[in-house]
């Protein structure tokens, strides 16, 4: 399992703000990659990858308000 967690410069976050925040995206064994992204004002967003090809897709505001949770299938 190998992670790299980086800084981004001030983006569109979910809540409709220009903020920065961090990076995380991991990578399994298998080459599956989970991608976290934490803005500075809380907003966060989330992708994972599943085994048998499904994404996972996560948008939740800084009000922990969840905007996207979704699942999409693989091949
Ligand atoms: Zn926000």
């Amino acid at each position: 399992m190998t992670s790299t967690i980086s800084r981004f410069d001030a983006t569109l976050a979910p809540c409709g703000h220009q903020h920065d925040g961090e990076r995380c995206v991991a990578e399994d064994d298998q080459g599956l990659v989970t991608e976290q992204v934490t803005f500075s004002c809380g907003c966060r967003t989330a992708r994972e990858e599943f085994h048998d090809g499904s994404v996972h897709h996560l948008v939740v505001n800084h009000k922990h308000k969840v905007l996207v949770d979704e699942e999409f299938r693989g091949e």
